[in-house]
């Protein structure tokens, strides 16, 4: 897969099984079995784009017929969503990296302030080692990824890769202004932000879609 558009540390991952598929995750008439099976898929094929930067070590493995070069992932892989759509990009990715230590975000948004307020902060102990992959299939305002990411670098997190299916042009840069050390890897850039913060055209409320509670 080649990452066609670079824009500092923003990745859009063209692919056209990518596209194919984040077309059926934004049909109006994709149920939520379709919907899952998609947003678990699209999350493999991005987690791919951003493991292209990952270290690995030598590694001799015998074959049944001999000795092969092999490698190894050199640091321990942490997978951490934010509640809840982040739970079906987790499902896919967590198909492909088994082994991953998976900590939980929740977040809820403040009505007067229209901020992040977290509700739930559970993480492994070996961030300051890991490679981790923060997931939230919408970069909405930003805000919400932002927050995230202050709360892994509290606890010595510095290897972040964030992952969404859609991003829109405010989202980045507040993510980008305040962690701009923080790759964003997506499928695509979607022109702006309705008035309830909502992704146009987007594809919805995606945890309500993935757990069909639309
Ligand atoms: N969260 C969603 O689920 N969808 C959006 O468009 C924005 C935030």
């Amino acid at each position: 897969m080649a990452a066609q558009q670079k824009n500092g540390t923003i990745v859009v991952a063209e692919h056209p099984l990518i596209a194919a598929k984040l077309s059926i995750l934004r049909a109006k008439t994709t149920g939520p079995d379709e919907f899952r099976r998609n947003m678990q898929e699209v999350s493999i094929l991005l987690l791919e784009e951003a493991a292209r930067s990952w270290e690995t070590a030598p590694l001799e493995v015998e074959t049944p017929l001999g000795k092969s070069a092999g490698q190894i992932l050199r640091r321990p892989v942490v997978i951490v969503p934010i509640l809840r759509a982040g739970l079906g990009m987790l499902e896919g990715i967590a198909r492909v990296v088994p082994e991953a230590n998976v900590g939980h975000i929740g977040l809820y948004r403040d009505e007067k302030t229209l901020r992040p307020v977290t509700y739930y902060c559970r993480l492994p102990v070996n961030l300051a080692q890991a490679q981790i992959v923060l997931v939230d299939p919408m970069l909405a305002t930003g805000f919400s990824a932002s927050q995230a990411v202050a709360l892994l670098k509290a606890k010595s997190a510095t290897r972040i890769q964030f992952l969404c299916l859609v991003a829109c042009p405010p989202g980045i840069e507040q993510l980008r202004s305040a962690h701009p050390d923080v790759p964003i890897v997506t499928a695509a850039i979607d022109p702006e932000l309705n008035e309830f913060g909502y992704i146009v055209p987007g594809l919805g409320d995606a945890g309500d879609r993935y757990f069909g509670t639309d």
